[in-house]
């Protein structure tokens, strides 16, 4: 048997065991990811850093998986060199599954301060100024959570056009069109959710009352043009196609 210190406490080993194994059957909880008792260690997660003397006598950490139990041997599971290198790691998995819920819960009950979940929004803020410079209703806005700021719907100003979901370059803002009701949203937010109105030429659901209003308020009087706001994409072109040939006509 050798006799290894984690921590205050002396511990019995053998020396086939891991020090990740020995802190385990004493009680002392580290985090590992890679680690299954019917395999070999790999040390691939680097999660089970712990804090040991170097060769060189200073302070450095080692992975416990793969640490080897030695006569003497004294490792600390806590302490600052053992939080960045945990860090460090948390970051490293997380970067590589960045939506794996089960590993940011295991970052936070770690202590590990990981900032918000990335919610796939790249704070361009196209859609916000869109919405304003364009559209109208400056239905969008920035707000701060924490770390990041997000964007967010201003209570009833949405007109349900959807000219952000075009805009947005990473898709996180979403329409969604069932049962004659279109919904705007980004992230489990409902920016906007408004009725559909029906095509007068063919029937088919379009566009919402509000943005059809908005058109109609914007647009300069004008028989022809307003006629058309009443028509879906397609039954519009036909429209402007049957007006242009009919002018040519004359
Ligand atoms: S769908 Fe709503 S939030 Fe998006 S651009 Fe149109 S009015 Fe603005």
């Amino acid at each position: 048997m050798i006799q290894i210190q984690i921590d205050d406490l002396t511990v019995e080993a053998e020396a086939d065991q891991s020090v990740l194994d020995v802190a385990r059957a004493n009680g002392i909880e580290l985090p590992a990811l890679c680690h299954h008792p019917a395999l070999k260690p790999a040390g691939v997660c680097h999660l089970c850093a712990v804090e040991t003397v170097g060769k060189s006598g200073r302070p450095t950490t080692k992975l416990a998986c793969v640490l080897q139990p030695k006569e003497g041997l004294r490792v600390k599971t806590g302490g600052e060199l053992v939080r960045q290198a945990r860090r460090h790691a948390f970051e490293h998995l997380l970067a590589m599954a960045p939506q794996s819920q089960s590993l940011r819960q295991m970052a936070v009950d770690w202590g590990v301060d990981i900032g918000p979940a990335p919610d796939g929004c790249i704070r361009c803020r196209l859609c916000i100024r869109v919405c304003r410079e364009v559209v109208g209703p400056a239905a969008l806005t920035m707000e701060k959570h924490g770390a990041l700021s997000y964007v967010v719907p201003l209570e009833g100003r949405c007109i349900g056009c959807g000219t952000c979901v075009n805009i947005c370059p990473t898709r996180v803002i979403e329409v969604g069109d069932q049962d004659n009701v279109r919904t705007i949203s980004i992230r489990d937010e409902v920016i906007g959710r408004h009725p559909l109105e029906r095509c007068e030429g063919c029937g088919a659901l379009f566009a919402t009352p509000r943005f059809l209003n908005h058109i109609h308020d914007r647009i300069a009087p004008h028989p022809d043009v307003k006629e058309q706001h009443q028509y879906c994409p397609t039954c519009s072109k036909l429209f402007s196609d049957r007006v242009r040939t009919a002018g040519r006509r004359k």
